[in-house]
């Protein structure tokens, strides 16, 4: 361009916008950049400075400044900062400008302020512009904080309409939200209870857990409804009602009782004047997410206790005081008291995790000063000494609880310590509740705390099933059940995730999966391609299904796909073994396939996020999170039908039925055998959904993000258990 415009004006852009101005001396100078004084005190090694040198050598350089182009600029009075740009022509006519790369250049004009009062300005103009920038940001988080609390709470009234609906092929209500004050017509189809056939159906009606001083009900005989299927009867429900209880019988005066296999129906009673008492519910564990975790054990007694506390009941929580626990996450902590057992002076500490209320056990033995949670010779006797210690707190500071809840064998004395001696001591009024997440430890403590326990439940129905012949659990069927586990809806949220590049939820779940999967394929080095990206995040044991791992990556390959797995091997042999395969894999498919053989928290969160597909192929699995975590960040698992597995995952081309009965859609891919031709058979299945149907693989991925896998419904679950066991 031989003709060049300046266009400048006056007005006061900041200081740091003025770095790139080196560039005029190449190009373009102006003439008034020849007087300028710059303020420079303190502000020596700034761009600005070395500009105004550079540009002072140059006009003593005449070689250099014959290159230059002029352009005289009449500097009015009271300007303070001269800016401009270069363009090819007259404003309004120009088409090619330079700009400084959006910034423009920019000069300050010298003496027109006092040097101070010009630095206090700009002070002040940055001070606001933070400001301004700090009110935007927090305006986003406040948005973003609503619109997280709003999606929570629809989540957790869907799942709770659900909840009331997921009987309705026996039991439901018209309307499906009872009011107080108002008459309601109950719908029963006997067809799969007990009273199958019976030529009278009688509903026996009470309020308020059968406590409501008008009830029972006289029984009530029911009479045929118009959908052929179900009996129904009315009841009307009292303004002091905060819950309807019922079974049915087939006679007015008994007989044979559908009473739901003891638990009763209930439903909940909105609108009352009179709310229902809330349960105190205390935990006795050895383990805490995230104070004192090793696994999910640790996960299930903070996020199962927080969500029961939510549904407004009362829960303690008591722990053993190790050394070696994460402090930083304790809050209030304070000394409670000091009471002498079992030869041993115990001291209690007070504080709160994750909003709930902890009680620390320390004996002054010092049993849990051992540097770890489990792994010295006298595990047995120190959690032994906990169980007994906490049951003594309990007693001695005239605690009542209406349930506590105990876990696994390193809690399990609990069970068989209240039953032998605590109950006759005066803490009468509890209910033992056990929980078994593992089965492959302990089973003889474990069957002892199943004689024990009021109630007992495991991680998933079917895992629940599958352990029904187990020596420890045979004969205590009939208190057993399985109640899934949930996902922390906080940890495990891509709307408010640090680790993956953009935030989304179901709205925006390809834009957001898209970044997640291109960030991913940059980090691990992987090709940028648009190819179907299976994950496997998971500890590397047998229980988790090697060799079908091992299978379904080199399938994956097959299909074009990539795969990324994130594991670690307690096993050396099984470590080393991957690592031999990530080298094959270095040399074969650089750039298709990653495994990073290591524990890393962030990378799963960005595999959750960045892949099509998660897979689980675990030989058994009790309830299993990985594949929840999956549906919640909109990726499509592909799991072996075991455990929970075949709870929680309904295949797309085989389940729509079985899902039907949980108000669910199918939401992955699962097989049976475990062995090659069974991942093939849904891996095989599900790469071809991506290939061929993007459309619909793209509602898959926003349907699954919208089920509900948290602790929503387990809690209402293990509410109606807590509630089963007082009565
Ligand atoms: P298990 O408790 O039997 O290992 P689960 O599926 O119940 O299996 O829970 C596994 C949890 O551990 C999930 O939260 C998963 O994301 C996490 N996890 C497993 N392996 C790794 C790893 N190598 N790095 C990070 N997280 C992992």
């Amino acid at each position: 361009i031989c003709n060049a415009y300046l266009l400048a004006s006056y007005t006061r852009p900041l200081f740091f916008s003025m770095l790139k101005q080196l560039q005029l001396i190449i190009s373009v100078a102006v003439e008034v950049p020849l007087n300028l004084k710059v303020p420079l005190r303190g502000y020596k090694s700034s761009a600005l400075y070395k500009w105004y040198i550079m540009w002072h050598r140059s006009q003593t350089s005449r070689y250099f400044f014959k290159e230059l182009i002029w352009s005289p600029v009449v500097v009015p009075k009271g300007a303070l900062v001269l800016d401009w740009v270069f363009a090819d022509g007259p404003p309004q006519q120009a088409i090619v400008y330079d700009n400084n790369n959006l910034q423009d250049f920019h000069a300050i004009v010298p003496k027109s302020i006092p040097a101070e009062l010009y630095w206090v300005e700009e002070e002040q103009k940055i001070y606001r512009k933070l400001k301004e920038e700090r009110h935007l940001r927090e305006e986003t988080a406040r948005a973003k904080a609503e619109k997280t609390a709003s999606m929570k709470a629809l989540t957790k009234e869907r799942t709770l309409r659900t909840f009331l609906l997921s009987q309705k092929h026996i039991v439901y209500t018209d309307p499906l939200d009872v009011q107080a004050g108002k008459t309601v017509t109950v719908f029963y189809n006997p067809a799969n209870t007990v009273l199958n056939g019976k030529p009278e159906i009688w509903l026996r009606c009470s309020f308020n857990r059968w406590t409501h001083h008008m009830s029972p009900l006289p029984p009530q005989k029911m009479f045929p409804s118009e959908n052929g299927s179900h009996l129904k009867a009315n009841v009307k429900v009292p303004l002091d009602a905060y819950m309807m209880d019922f079974v049915f019988s087939e006679k007015e005066d008994g007989g044979v009782f559908d009473n739901k296999n003891g638990m009763d129906y209930h439903v909940p009673v909105f609108g009352g004047i009179v709310k229902e008492p809330p349960m105190h519910i205390v935990h006795i564990a050895v383990e805490m997410a995230p104070i004192a975790k090793v696994g999910g054990l640790g996960d299930v007694v903070t996020s199962l206790s927080r969500a029961v506390q939510d549904l407004n009941q009362n829960v303690d929580i008591i722990l053993p005081k190790y050394d070696c626990w994460k402090f930083n996450n304790v809050k209030d902590f304070q000394f409670h008291k000091s009471y002498s057992w079992g030869g041993t002076q115990i001291k209690v500490w007070f504080g709160k995790v994750e909003g709930l209320s902890v009680y620390f056990l320390e004996p002054q033995n010092g049993f849990f000063s051992v540097g770890c949670i489990y792994g010295r010779g006298n595990d047995g006797e120190r959690f032994g000494l906990f169980c007994h210690a906490a049951l003594e707190f309990l007693l001695q500071s005239g605690f009542h609880p209406d349930i506590i809840h105990c876990h696994d064998w390193s809690s399990a004395p609990v069970a068989w310590l209240y039953k032998e001696h605590y109950r006759h001591y005066g803490l009468n009024k509890a209910r033992v509740v056990f929980t078994i997440h593992n089965l492959e430890f302990g089973a003889n403590l474990i069957g002892k705390a199943m004689l024990n326990s009021d109630k007992a439940t495991t991680v998933s129905p079917t895992y629940s099933q599958e352990v029904s012949g187990n020596p420890a659990i045979a004969p205590y069927l009939f208190k057993f059940r399985g109640i899934l586990n949930g996902i922390d809806q906080d940890i495990w949220d891509p709307y408010n995730d640090k680790f993956i590049p953009l935030s989304y939820t179901s709205e925006n779940v390809i834009e957001g999966k898209r970044a997640a999967k291109e960030a991913l394929q940059q980090r691990l080095g992987l090709k940028k391609a648009d190819q179907p990206l299976v994950g496997i995040i998971t500890r590397l044991t047998h229980q988790k299904g090697i060799g079908l791992i091992k299978h379904a990556i080199w399938r994956t390959l097959d299909h074009n796909g990539q795969v990324v797995l994130l594991g670690s091997a307690p096993d050396p042999r099984i470590q080393n073994d991957f690592v031999n395969l990530a080298n094959q894999l270095h040399s074969s498919h650089n750039d298709r396939a990653r495994l990073c053989l290591t524990y890393d928290e962030p990378l799963s969160h960005m595999i959750y996020a960045g892949a099509d597909f998660i897979l689980v192929p675990s030989i058994f699995e009790p309830c299993g999170l990985t594949q929840l975590i999956a549906m919640r960040y909109g990726s499509i698992p592909i799991v072996r039908k075991t455990g929970g597995l075949y709870d929680t995952v309904f295949d797309v081309d085989h389940d729509k039925e079985r899902a039907q009965v949980y108000c669910l859609e199918p939401n992955g891919f699962n097989f049976d055998g475990a062995d090659a031709a069974g991942v093939d058979y849904a891996l095989n299945r599900a790469i071809s959904a991506w290939y061929n149907g993007r459309e619909w693989f793209n509602s898959l991925c926003k349907r699954v993000m919208e089920q509900d896998w948290s602790w929503n419904r387990p809690a209402l679950d293990y509410l109606e258990l807590y509630r089963a066991a007082r009565k």
